[in-house]
């Protein structure tokens, strides 16, 4: 392993560890494994600037060997996480076991964010796995998260997908690859689990007051601050999800493992868009009973966040009967606390702009309305919010005449004009997802063919979600037929 020096780091990281300060049972110290042919793939140039990094065709070189894993940039410190999970309602002891975290790094703005290679090779926690991932899910996984970032849903992001040169052993044989994700940090739920367990209070105190520095400072002089860490990612979950809801996006294994504690969309797997509405959609293939379900994501997050409040009892009153009494007041205000932002959310898909009583029963009728009919979540929004509806067989159902006729009438009443209500929609009514057929396609054509020009094209396509192109007519479209469609976990 090469490690550059100052005068190499012409990538211009500014490294800063905080992490490395905690408890060393957090954390294990290990390097990315080289690999045989690194060549970047996908570079994210305006990611690369507003994280101050200077990436350009004179340094291409130096960063694939830095992004590969290859080569150590100047004033890294890798490290592997240690983090427990609930997978599917049970616990188990996991950790970076494909990812190893290069530091954090200090942006122009002063922001500090987790750098993190996936797929750099084995750590410590790699168990029986091979610390790799596939350049098909490293593609995935940027592409969906760009897209979340764009349709301005809180995620990591995705700086790079350098490709190995070397085969990962799947059910097939793949060509592997290395992202490098950008995180606020990689603090999750998990994260607390393990602490609770594996650090003496004395030092999970600690571990509680950096999460509260690094993502809640707002809470530093909180007399209770376990509580009001629980109550506060409690408002950031509700809104994370909100949002998932918003645009249909099924994130398909929310293990506890996998919910950030700085409240981003993390850990893109088995993920997928819905196309025609039905909230019992899974397309991950190994929840053969539904866990994630669209229509169960609020109430995973709602029992994630149950984990997550038994994890701080010992900090949040040291009588733990008392702890549990103020825990359980906390979780049970998550139902509310979800249902009025979801509430607010569809207000804003349906162009409501004051607070009536019959709103809810309005947004609920729709939805079952799509659901009967099968209609596309993403294209119904999108069409209520033109100016006109479209001349199409499926609107002129007498069931939704109705509940149009409705909408129109609950119009009258706003407070802002017809025109201001179709602008407020169609600032939250996407015209553009990664539909599931396109996305696959792409990656298809990506690791089959080694033509990029489809994942080019789609990365382009959803970087403006919200603004109709007459020339992407086609990315509008649901497939032909959705059946089968499977995602895959870990892969
Ligand atoms: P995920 O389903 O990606 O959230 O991963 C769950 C756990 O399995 C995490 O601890 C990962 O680090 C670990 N894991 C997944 N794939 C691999 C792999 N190929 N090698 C080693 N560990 C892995
Ligand atoms: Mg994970």
């Amino acid at each position: 392993m090469e490690v550059t020096t100052p005068e190499e780091n012409a990538i211009r990281w500014q490294f800063n560890h905080s992490y490395t300060q905690l408890s060393p049972v957090l954390f294990s110290r290990i390097a990315p494994t080289p690999v045989a042919l690194p060549r970047t793939v996908l570079l994210n140039m305006p990611l690369a600037k507003e994280l101050g990094l200077h990436v350009g065709n004179e340094n291409r070189d130096a960063i694939t060997q830095m992004l590969s894993g290859n080569e150590l940039p100047f004033g890294a410190d890798p490290i592997a996480q240690a983090y427990m999970g609930h997978q599917f309602g049970y616990p188990n002891m996991l950790g970076d076991g494909r990812a190893i975290l290069l530091g954090e790094h200090i942006t122009p703005a002063g922001e500090r964010m987790d750098i993190q290679l996936k797929g750099p090779g084995i750590t410590q926690y790699s168990r029986s796995g091979d610390g790799r991932a596939t350049l098909y899910s490293m593609l995935r996984e940027y592409i969906i998260s760009e897209a979340m970032h764009h349709l301005g849903i809180s995620t990591t992001r995705s700086l790079a997908v350098v490709a190995t040169g070397q085969p990962v052993y799947r059910e097939q044989i793949n060509e592997g690859a290395v992202l490098t994700r950008i995180a606020a940090s990689h603090i999750r739920v998990g994260t607390f689990e393990f602490a609770t367990r594996h650090l003496p209070k004395e030092e999970f105190r600690p571990f509680l007051d950096y999460v509260i520095n690094r993502h809640y400072p707002e809470l530093k002089e909180s007399d209770n601050p376990a509580l009001d860490l629980l109550y506060a990612v409690m408002q950031k979950q509700a809104d994370l999800i909100t949002q998932w809801m918003r645009v249909g996006f099924i994130h398909g294994v929310m293990n506890t493992d996998n919910m950030s504690i700085a409240g981003e969309t993390i850990d893109y797997g088995p993920c997928a868009f819905l196309n025609s509405y039905d909230p019992a959609t899974v397309f991950s293939s190994i929840d053969t009973k539904g866990r994630y379900a669209f229509g169960n994501q609020p109430f995973i997050a709602h029992w994630n966040i149950g984990v997550f409040a038994s994890s701080l009892l010992p900090l949040m009153d040291d009588n733990i009967d008392k702890a549990i009494e103020k825990a359980k007041a906390a979780i049970q205000s998550f139902g509310n606390l979800f249902a009025n932002k979801w509430l607010a959310m569809m207000r804003k898909k349906l162009g409501l702009t004051n607070e009536l009583a019959d709103d809810k029963k309005l947004a609920d009728d729709l939805l079952i309305w799509m659901q009967t009919n099968k209609a596309d979540y993403t294209n119904t929004f999108y069409h209520l919010s033109s100016d006109k509806l479209p001349d199409l067989a499926l609107y002129q159902d007498e069931a939704f005449r109705l509940w149009h006729e409705r909408w129109k009438q609950r119009q009258l009443e706003n407070d802002l004009p017809l025109t201001e209500a179709l602008s407020l929609m169609r600032g939250n009514n996407p015209v553009y997802i990664p539909r599931n057929h396109r996305v696959e396609a792409s990656l298809q054509a990506a690791t089959l063919g080694q033509d990029m020009s489809l994942v080019f094209e789609l990365l382009d396509v959803v970087s403006e979600p919200y603004s109709y192109r007459e020339e992407l007519a086609d990315y509008q479209e649901p497939p032909e037929t959705e059946g089968g469609y499977k995602t895959f976990c870990g892969t």
